[in-house]
């Protein structure tokens, strides 16, 4: 079955080469008990290790049931060890800290057996050797015949044909190494044995044949076998594996041995965690108070398309000189002041914003702007009706009414103002009613709708109650023969009565919400849907007094010494023009700003310049300045947190490659129980990333509870900023994830080491 063929094998420590096998061969029966007798030091752990497929030989070779080995992988050699060989060794190689019944367990896990069949053989082999009532114990429970007997029935849990026993009795009293031989001659009945010792008496009392060995050679073979009268036993070499579940399991059983030192590397690697942690929580809150700030500001400064715009940083530059093209020394040693001619003044850009120009600005993403609010400063005659034939004049603005349209967007309002009764108006015809925070509303705005202002309160209903109307140019204005001036049409009754009038109600009190910053947009009284202004100028448009008059109109206009601009406003007022006069945007947040600015500025590319149109972004002084400062300090902390996560990843590496030093024998045990390489750095994978899970949840759990004193810090060092640090569920899980993953990363170099580490060294480890 197993024949060695001229195998040579020498070390070289240094200068100096030793041949620790020296051209050895020799052939093996399938049944037999060997004894390899010699000298210390004169090979026969050497050629053990190479038969048992621990080591390889130099040169030469060793046929398994006839066939070469010479082309044999790692993993024919961890199937070999782990199928056909059995290893008893001098010093047990025992796992120290898993129990007598784990120990026998390991090979046959290693090839892949179910556990409840592993524990069965395990239990049956542990009662052959008589160890049935020591299954629970730690090996270190145990004496040294006793442990030896559990390396015994470990050897020979997965049924191996060969069993390879180094000095087995080497460490044990004379009386018990009887028991122990006489149990390796029972299994010698069936199986080859080959067994290392340099007893003499020993040998000869049980072995069948005696090889002895000096200075590496065979120097004697007291019952040698022909390598040509050799049966060719079947030798099938199974692949073996450990499942993932038990290098789990394994590593897992390592760290509970070491509670303490597990506990505290986790810690060490949580403190990273613990800093992103906060950085996150921080960074979230941070956020969102920028958010809130954000929305302010840009509730109070949309972005203004006005016919005199102001290009701030025009300006500035203006009155810096710098958009002077004079060149000038800076803070000049002289007693001299120079005067220059500014280059193009912000203030001199004028805007013609027309209907076109609207629909240009309509066209851009929804999903950037809260509302496009268009206003034409069109002058929309208001009456409320007081009794049948009566219809009271409301005079606008000046009376404390402030009609004006409303910017309507639901989310936006959502954010500063509560509708706390009725609903936002809808169209054209619908209106609401802003109040002041203590439901109020200024004196003037009752007289002015001819409400008694003795009365200490009133409804909501009454609001809802009046019925206000607006009429169109053409049935409320007569011409006259100054195209300038119009006679006022007071048949308001019949043009209600005909259905000319339109219908204007209020559907709505609002009202600042609380807490929310006053943005300013909304003062108090009623405010018109925006469609009101276009239904109002189409039926302008289409009105006979557009037809008839509005050419002689323009026309004596353009006579009188009027600015392009004054015109224009003119012909607005009087609801002739349908080129707003103003356009205000809300966007959504910074980044929908800045893409509006760049959207509004394509409009400009390649138009002279006349034709440009201008936009004023008050804001943008603010947020440059805030967007600054923030950015600086989260890359200040991302820094911070990524250091710290750097240096609890080295420091795990660091634990983990202690570790595995640590561990060596163990490793060297499983490899000679047929562990893979892969096996190897699974186990030690698997205890990184035990010990990053639990560093991840140290981190996480400190990390939280840290955020309840931190928050009360930051409640009473800046006030009004409430729960700034707001650690997310969906933060906690991905931190622990990658506290893994990081740890795991750590650990790969150390479990590397680990894989590659020679058995027959490993094992030499004490
Ligand atoms: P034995 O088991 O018969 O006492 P070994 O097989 O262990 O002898 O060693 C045979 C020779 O090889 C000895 O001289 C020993 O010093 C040398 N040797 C064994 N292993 C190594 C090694 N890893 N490095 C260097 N020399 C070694
Ligand atoms: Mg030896």
């Amino acid at each position: 079955m197993l024949t060695l063929k001229n195998a040579t094998k020498s070390y070289t420590v240094g200068e100096f080469t030793q041949k620790a096998l020296d051209n050895v061969s020799i052939s093996f029966r399938d049944q037999e008990f060997v004894a390899i007798l010699g000298p210390s030091g004169s090979g026969k752990t050497t050629l053990l290790n190479m038969i048992g497929g621990l080591d390889r030989y130099d040169s030469g070779d060793l046929l398994i049931d006839g066939k070469s080995t010479q082309n044999f992988k790692d993993k024919d050699w961890d199937s070999y060890r782990n199928h056909a060989v059995g290893f008893v060794f001098q010093s047990y190689n025992l796992i120290t800290h898993t129990s007598v019944l784990s120990n026998v367990e390991v090979g046959m896990t290693l090839s892949g057996l179910p556990s409840d069949q592993r524990k069965a053989r395990s239990i049956e082999v542990l009662t052959d050797v008589g160890l049935k009532d020591h299954i629970y114990k730690k090996p270190n429970q145990l004496s040294g015949g006793q442990m030896q007997r559990v390396a015994i029935a470990r050897a020979l849990a997965n049924h191996p044909e060969i069993i390879m026993a180094d000095e087995p009795t080497g460490a044990i009293d004379s009386a018990t190494s009887l028991q122990i031989m006489g149990l390796i001659q029972a299994i010698a009945k069936e199986k080859l044995v080959i067994m290392v010792t340099h007893d003499k008496a020993l040998a000869e009392k049980y072995a069948d044949r005696i090889i002895e060995l000096k200075d590496g050679k065979v120097i004697s073979d007291s019952n040698p076998f022909g390598v040509e009268s050799e049966n060719a036993g079947r030798l099938t070499l199974k692949k073996t594996s450990m499942a993932f579940k038990q290098a789990i399991r394994l590593s897992f059983n390592n760290l509970r041995t070491k509670k303490f030192r597990t506990l505290i590397t986790a810690f060490a690697g949580s403190i990273g965690i613990i800093g992103v942690a906060m950085v996150l929580a921080l960074a979230n809150g941070l956020n969102q108070e920028i958010d809130t700030l954000e929305r302010s500001t840009l509730a109070q400064f949309p972005l203004q398309i006005d016919p005199f715009p102001i290009d701030i940083q025009a300006a500035r530059a203006d009155a810096l000189g710098q958009s002077s093209e004079i060149d000038f020394d800076e803070f000049p040693d002289v007693r001299v002041v120079y005067p220059y001619e500014p280059q193009v003044s912000a203030t001199q850009q004028i805007n013609v914003i027309t209907e076109d120009y609207l629909d240009y600005v309509r066209a851009m993403n929804p999903e950037w702007y809260f509302e496009i609010t268009p206003s034409y400063n069109v002058n929309i005659p208001l009456y409320l009706k007081e009794t049948n034939n009566s219809y009271r004049g409301v005079d606008k603005g000046r009376g404390g009414v402030f009609f004006r349209p409303a910017v309507t967007s639901a989310e936006f309002l959502d954010d500063y103002y509560d509708v706390i009764d009725g609903r936002l108006p809808e169209n054209a015809n619908e209106m609401m009613l802003v109040v002041d925070t203590a439901n109020r509303l200024n004196i003037r705005f009752f007289r002015t709708l001819g409400l008694s202002i003795d009365v200490s309160e009133y409804d909501f209903e009454t609001f809802y109650d009046l019925e206000f109307y607006t009429f169109f140019p053409d049935d409320y204005f007569l011409p006259t023969d100054d195209p300038l001036r119009f006679q006022r049409n007071y048949e308001l009754a019949s043009l209600v009565e005909g259905g000319q009038a339109l219908p204007l109600k209020i559907v709505g009190i609002v009202r600042q919400a609380e807490g929310s910053q006053a943005p300013g947009f909304l003062d108090t009284g009623i405010k018109y849907h925006p469609d009101l202004e276009s239904v109002y100028l189409e039926e302008a448009s289409n009105s006979l007094i557009a037809t008839t008059q509005a050419s002689t109109l323009i026309d004596v206009l353009t006579g009188n010494e009027m600015t392009a601009i004054e015109r224009t406003n003119r012909l607005r007022f009087l609801g002739f023009s349908k080129d707003p006069s103003q356009i205000l945007i809300y966007p959504v947040d910074f980044n929908a700003k800045t893409a509006i600015r760049e959207y509004l500025d394509a409009y400009n590319e390649g138009k002279p310049e006349a034709e440009q149109i201008i936009y004023t972004d008050l804001a943008s002084l603010v947020t440059e300045l805030t967007g600054d400062l923030i950015n600086g300090v989260s890359y200040v902390l991302i820094a911070f947190s990524a250091i710290s996560l750097v240096v609890s990843s080295i420091m795990i590496g660091i634990i983990t490659y202690v570790s595995v030093l640590e561990r060596t024998k163990e490793i060297g045990i499983l490899r000679s129980l047929g562990a893979r390489k892969k096996d190897i750095s699974r186990v030690f994978n698997a205890e990184t990333i035990i010990i990053g899970f639990t560093s991840g949840a140290i981190g996480v759990g400190i990390a939280y509870g840290l955020t309840f004193p931190l928050n009360i810090l930051i409640r009473n060092l800046v006030e009004g900023i409430d729960n700034l640090a707001q650690l997310s569920f969906l933060a906690m899980i991905s931190l622990i994830v990658i506290s893994m993953f990081l740890t795991f990363v750590a650990g790969l170099i150390p479990s590397r080491i680990a894989a590659n580490k020679h058995p027959v060294e490993a094992l030499r480890i004490e």
